[in-house]
């Protein structure tokens, strides 16, 4: 038997010909569930986990997965029983916690527009923290709290204004960007939650972008951050925990992050070179834990040579694979068992009626209709981003764990779709 794994993917490869994650023929998978089908590894999941839990070994540090990457409750617990907290963005997510059993003290709440009735189920649930995004928002947090006799832990989010060198969607820590508090303002919004009666200061957070493949972005950030936790102590503010936020980039094209063991390896240096080595740490990592734990099986529809282009129409499309139309993304594309002989440069497109619906473009492959492709590097932002567009059901899911697969989410009947939708009297 000869087994090659895919570089950057060492928990998939061929096996005598064949794409298998783990101990799994991927081919198998595809004939039982069907396709579209996103297949993950836990292994791969877990020594995602294990990178950063080496670089952060003797620290006092909680890992909250940021669950907006792949909140499939199986995949939430996976991260729960390795002892993480979670990153929440909403209060659905939330209510994914908790239903995965998730502990809801380990649960961080960021994102810009929280509403008074996020807060509320947040607050009776006594969450970790509430990731504060601005001045008005921790005006109207107060008055939340204080209506349920109570105080609300708050971490304010700093912009730290560096450029994450990424995509500009995906950077969020320049001046220009909606999220956090602006590095010149941070003082005075501490000042002012600490002055809030139904507010109890706890922390400093910041989060620059994603898909950072560069650790001098990070190493910035953190210079920015303990200038102003050295500021906000001197006028008397205690912060008891430095939340540095997610963002490490994956391999989707031969992108060269640094290891999170790597990063927090010179992050760590710095911290302690700046006397802050001991403080309590929170990191908010996503797409580094999931994204090329994934890929998503898709079958070969139809081929359709042009006189410009050859395109290659498969069953996935960007309501399960938005990243490519959204971002311009790339992911690459393997065949379950290659053939040999000549390939054709073609685009990869989906069914749906959008010439934005593109999964891949000016690939080299040799394919047939029939054949089944995996899109790889699609644990992260594909699901959790998909949707009914052109009322097409969502895909399944399976997660596989050595020799065994397991569903974790059932194919999206047409019927599912529309539910909830009401014919008129
Ligand atoms: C999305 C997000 C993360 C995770 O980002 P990744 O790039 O997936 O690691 C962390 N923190 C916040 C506040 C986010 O919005």
């Amino acid at each position: 038997m000869t087994a090659t794994a895919l570089p950057g993917h060492p928990h998939i490869a061929y096996r005598d010909g064949e794409l298998c994650m783990e101990g799994v023929r991927l081919s198998a998978l595809a004939k039982t569930h069907g396709t579209p089908l996103f297949v993950y590894s836990k292994a791969s999941m877990l020594a995602a986990l294990a990178a950063y839990q080496r670089g952060l070994a003797g620290r006092k540090v909680q890992i909250c997965y940021a669950m907006k990457a792949n909140s499939n409750l199986a995949i939430l617990q996976i991260f729960a029983q390795a002892g993480c907290g979670f990153d929440i963005v909403s209060g659905g997510e939330l209510a994914r916690v908790l239903a995965a059993g998730g502990d809801p003290r380990k649960v961080i709440f960021s994102g810009v527009g929280k509403t008074r009735s996020e807060m509320q189920q947040a607050l009776k649930l006594g969450i970790a923290c509430f990731n504060v995004e601005s001045q008005a928002e921790l005006e109207v947090l107060n008055e939340v709290a204080l209506a349920l006799n109570t105080q609300a832990p708050v971490s304010l989010r700093v912009n730290p204004n560096v450029d994450p060198q990424t995509h500009p969607y995906i950077s969020t820590g320049l001046k220009g960007n909606k999220f956090g508090v602006a590095h010149e303002h941070a003082l005075e919004t501490f000042q002012r939650a600490a002055a809030l009666p139904g507010l109890r200061v706890v922390g400093i957070d910041c989060h620059i972008g994603s898909q950072i493949t560069q650790e001098s972005p990070y190493l910035d950030a953190m210079d920015r951050v303990l200038d102003l936790v050295a500021q906000v102590e001197a006028a008397g503010i205690a912060i008891s925990h430095i939340d540095f936020g997610g963002g490490l980039g994956i391999n989707y094209k031969g992108e060269t992050p640094p290891p999170a063991d790597h990063l927090w390896f010179a992050l760590l240096s710095k911290l302690d070179a700046r006397g802050f080595g001991e403080r309590q740490l929170m990191i908010e990592p996503g797409r580094s834990l999931v994204g090329n734990a994934g890929v998503c099986l898709t079958e070969v529809l139809y081929l359709k040579p042009g006189e410009q282009k050859n395109f290659c129409i498969i069953d996935a499309a960007m309501n399960d694979l938005p990243r490519p139309a959204m971002y311009q993304a790339f992911h690459d594309i393997a065949p379950l068992k290659p053939r040999s002989g000549q390939s054709t440069l073609m685009d990869v497109v989906g069914p749906v009626c959008e010439s934005g619906d593109w999964i891949g473009r000016d690939r080299d492959l040799h394919v047939q209709a029939g054949d089944t492709l995996a899109v790889l590097s699609a644990g992260a932002y594909c699901m959790s981003m998909a949707s009914n567009y052109n009322t097409r059901g969502r895909a399944a899911e399976v997660l596989v764990d050595g020799e065994k697969s397991h569903l974790i989410r059932e194919r999206e009947s047409a019927a599912d779709t529309f539910q909830g939708e009401h014919l008129l009297g």
